[in-house]
């Protein structure tokens, strides 16, 4: 089947051609009018999508060679996200599949994340544990078959974007900040600073707490020196980054030894974090993992991996009603 697949869950306006399982391209529009107000404006995304979409889905059906004839299906993100954004989105979808006769196929966006390890090789076989980091998600997945999904652990608060991201912002950073982090901590010492790590009970995640620490800790050390953050800032990103990636792996060698997968993934947007990447490769040879990560363009939100969501649902029958609506907190 040629699906064509659409992403507007959040500030990225995407859209790809997946033929017979192949992802062919993958096109993506990321919204720079959220930069500087430090964070995504939902009303100023949707807007942002509205514009997009049009020329977006068009350049993915050229660059594939693609016309409308030759669909078979049309398939969008229904949750989660933000809905005002996730209903661009669907309204398109829904009406291209409408005038086209063809079926629609509503994808979660948080197992789409995962199944963006099906794109390329190596894949991961069954069972395999996926510790899902994203903007707005912090989860270890046990994930049994293409749709079957079980979350075993995951925040109580943060996401563990948001706290790369609120840092950054504490630094006056651009949003998203947790690429400069990454940036920063290369040049940086992990061990320069402290910060507490937050105890949670079996699987689960708090980054709050960590939050709060680096608003003390810059509050103290700028009033001791006002240039503490220009003078100090590879060393303080690379100790933030060690923290967050710490706690991150803690959770994932303990579900690891609990359910004794060794196949490991990592997707999401902080999956591109080369901290994490070094970390989980550096636990491969230790423990005995295979470890799997995508490639950069599908660890943030984008519509290839959409697209590989929706040809499993395809093959499987899984269609949508033309009724369908978006999802704010559609659960995996
Ligand atoms: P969700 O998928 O939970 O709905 P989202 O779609 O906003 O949330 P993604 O687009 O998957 O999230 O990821 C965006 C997040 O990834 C942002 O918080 C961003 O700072 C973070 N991120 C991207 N690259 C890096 C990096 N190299 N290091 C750390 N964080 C990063
Ligand atoms: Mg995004
Ligand atoms: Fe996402």
């Amino acid at each position: 089947p040629t699906i064509l697949a659409i992403e507007s869950s959040c500030d990225e306006t995407s859209a790809a051609i997946i033929k017979n399982g192949k992802v062919v391209n993958n096109i993506i529009a990321t919204q720079s009018v959220h930069k500087k107000y430090g964070g995504v404006v939902p009303e100023l995304a949707s807007r942002a999508h509205q514009q997009n979409i049009v020329p977006v889905v068009k350049a993915a059906m050229d660059d594939a060679g693609v016309t409308k004839k030759d669909l078979n299906a049309i398939a969008f993100t229904r949750g989660p996200g933000l809905l005002g954004a996730l209903l661009v989105g669907t309204s398109f979808a829904k009406s291209m599949a409408m005038g086209l006769n063809i079926p629609l196929i509503e994808v979660n966006h948080m197992q789409a994340h995962i199944l963006a390890h099906f794109i390329d090789d190596p894949k991961p076989r069954f069972p395999f544990l996926c510790l899902t980091v994203s903007g707005g998600h912090t989860q270890i997945v046990l994930v049994h078959d293409f749709l079957e999904m079980e979350v075993i652990g995951e925040t109580q608060d943060d996401a563990v974007g948001e706290a790369f991201d609120k840092c950054a912002k504490l630094m006056d950073f651009p949003y998203p900040g947790g690429p400069l982090i990454d940036k920063y901590a290369k040049e940086g010492n992990p061990l320069a600073y402290v910060f507490p790590d937050t105890e949670m009970q079996g699987l689960n995640f708090s980054f709050s707490g960590i939050k709060t620490a680096f608003l003390y800790f810059l509050r103290d050390n700028k009033a001791k020196d006002p240039d503490f953050v220009t003078k100090n800032v590879n060393d303080i990103c690379a100790s933030l980054q060690h923290s967050l990636v710490r706690m991150l792996m803690q959770k994932l060698k303990r579900a690891s030894n609990e359910t004794g997968i060794k196949e490991i993934a990592i997707a999401g947007g902080v999956s591109a974090n080369s901290g994490l990447r070094a970390e989980l490769t550096n636990l491969a040879g230790e423990k005995g993992w295979n470890v799997y990560i995508p490639d950069f363009q599908y660890c943030t939100d984008n519509a290839g991996m959409i697209a590989m969501a929706a040809h499993y649902k395809y093959l499987t029958g899984h269609f949508s009603p033309l009724d369908v609506s978006p999802e704010a907190r559609m659960k995996i």
